[in-house]
């Protein structure tokens, strides 16, 4: 590995000592979505387009296709936004009362945490990350951006859509809420209030407004 991948690896995202370059430069945690990734492109965008860490915690028992969800994250913020999802880790924890998670907060409580949700956004805290993704079995709903104050993240379930965990991110980070739809839908926005699993476009859009809250978040940095 040479000099400058170190170097880079160290001074814009904190990696240092062992590198892989699949996981720690490319980003790459999972196999189910296998494809051709430049070294040379990821190491540009690395220095050059701004991006928030997120942590990933799959609850053993769930079945997520994380590497789906981190490529069609990127496909989403890079093509609206030009901004990127840069995953600092990946875990599996075996936590059996928490892959079918019991909630409060995700239910319209009005932001009251069940026992389960505050278990579960305690994981993963030392990942390198102030964001954390949650993998379960199931919730309810698809997934979900609720989280203890504090304790940024979401989760996603089996039930999930391409685009559930992007949406749900982009949730967490800008506080983006639900398009307003008036009385249409929206599906072509990934912040559609009818569904992820309804979108009906090959890339779902972000508007400017949307980017903007994104790229002025407080966990966005740049290198
Ligand atoms: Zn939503």
């Amino acid at each position: 590995m040479t000099a400058s991948i170190r170097n880079v690896a160290s001074s814009c995202l904190d990696k240092t000592g062992r590198l892989s370059l699949r996981e720690d430069i490319l980003g790459v945690y999972a196999n189910d979505n296998p494809q051709n990734r430049s070294v040379l492109a990821q190491m540009n965008r690395i220095q050059t387009v701004p991006f928030v860490k997120i942590a990933l915690v799959t609850i053993q028992g769930a079945s997520p296709q994380i590497q789906r969800d981190l490529d069609n994250a990127n496909a989403v913020w890079v093509g609206n936004c030009n901004v990127w999802v840069y995953p600092t880790d990946s875990i599996t924890v075996n936590a059996p009362a928490l892959v079918a998670l019991a909630q409060d907060d995700c239910n319209g409580s009005g932001h009251s945490v069940s026992s389960e949700e505050d278990q579960l956004f305690d994981l993963g805290r030392n990942l390198g990350a102030n964001i954390v993704a949650y993998y379960i079995q199931s919730g309810s709903g698809a997934g979900c951006a609720a989280h203890p104050p504090g304790r940024r993240g979401f989760w996603a379930d089996d039930g999930a859509s391409p685009w559930t965990f992007i949406h749900e991110l982009t949730h967490v980070v800008g506080d983006n809420p639900h398009i307003d739809s008036n009385d249409s839908c929206n599906l072509g926005n990934l912040m559609t209030t009818c569904g992820t699993a309804n979108i009906n476009v090959a890339l779902p859009n972000l508007t400017n407004n949307q980017c903007d809250r994104i790229n002025g978040d407080a966990d966005i940095e740049s290198c």
